[in-house]
């Protein structure tokens, strides 16, 4: 039988080593876990990569401790705003939403965007105006509200008020917010040699005006193609934008002839670090190569493959 593999991620920017519990980094672990299980169970039966992405990603979404679906970060107006995207390397199709709310799982709506709309990208009260009309699972407010996230959003917003009113020039120096990452993500590799990635996540708390992150942009935060690689990012959505970096990866292995791991280490650890991106992403090849670089303190990370080969991380000394 062929090799198949995933690899997820749960965010860059965990939580300070100093300040993880050990009941904490079990249940991030755990979500980890089940995600990549979720996703190898779709595999292991010869089911393609695109549903295995989807699967692993459902499985985190549904996770509480993770910036997606259930456990989505709060925007400025305390309000949750959902973005997602996957891609299929098989033919280049591929769907996303972004701004959406009360849907249980973006990024199955993602999907239905790509296989049943003639559009690629929906955003807003047009996506979910759609999402009903295809009998998406809508959840109510409650669903999505954790006490952990409101409280990350009041120190957010205390942050902007100390610097707003005082500048950060006067003597009051503020103490930024605690990091404001934790998307979720897969990449996988199937039995029949297609390769797929997706995406989903609340975005960074305390976001305004409708902003938008990388993670639904195809070519930013998501992107595949079975003749370069899958990629999956997480980070500061701003700067993955700017760098485009998922199509850059695809481009420097397609045009350059680049291996998967090079072309990753160029992007996140050179030409992110360079204009100060934080963050980073899991890649697969059609070869079955996964990396998982980052830049930052650390990224909730883990992977598994057919020959049994499992791997579950959080911090950069947690080598594979
Ligand atoms: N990339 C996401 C965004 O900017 C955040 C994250 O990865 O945690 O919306």
């Amino acid at each position: 039988m062929s090799q198949y593999a995933i690899a997820v991620h749960g965010g860059a920017g965990a939580i300070p080593r100093t300040t993880m519990t050990t009941e904490k980094e079990v249940l991030f672990r755990r979500g980890l876990e089940d995600a990549i299980n979720a996703g190898d169970s779709v595999l292991a039966a010869g089911g393609s990569a695109l549903d295995a992405v989807e699967a692993a990603v459902r499985s985190l979404e549904d996770e509480p401790v993770y910036n997606a679906g259930r456990g989505a970060v709060f925007t400025n107006k305390g309000t949750i705003e959902l973005d997602s995207s996957i891609m299929d390397g098989r033919n280049l199709m591929a769907g996303a939403v972004t701004g959406i709310k009360n849907i249980k799982n973006p990024v199955s709506l993602a999907r239905t965007v790509m296989e049943k709309s003639e559009h690629v990208f929906l955003s807003g009260l047009g996506a979910m105006e759609f999402a009903e009309k295809m009998g998406l699972e809508f959840a109510p407010d409650e669903y999505f509200f954790i006490q952990e996230r409101y409280d990350q959003l009041l120190v957010a917003k205390e942050y902007d008020r100390v610097v707003l009113d005082h500048g950060i020039a006067g003597n009051i120096v503020p103490v930024p917010p605690p990091s404001k990452k934790g998307t979720v993500g897969a990449v996988a590799l199937d039995v029949h040699g297609n390769i797929a990635a997706a995406t989903s996540t609340g975005g960074m708390t305390n976001k305004k005006f409708g902003r938008v992150g990388d993670s639904p942009v195809i070519g930013a935060g998501t992107y595949a193609n079975n003749n370069t690689c899958a990629i999956s990012c997480t980070g500061h959505g701003e700067f993955f934008i700017r760098s485009v970096v998922a199509y850059d990866i695809s481009c420097l292995m397609e045009y350059k002839g680049m291996s998967l791991r090079e072309a990753c280490d160029f992007v996140v650890h050179k030409k992110l670090v360079t204009i100060g991106g934080e963050g980073g992403l899991v890649a697969i090849d059609r070869h079955g190569n996964i990396e998982m670089p980052f830049n930052s303190e650390g990224m909730y990370r883990a992977m598994k493959r057919s020959n049994g080969e499992k791997y579950v991380g959080i911090y950069l000394d947690q080598v594979r």
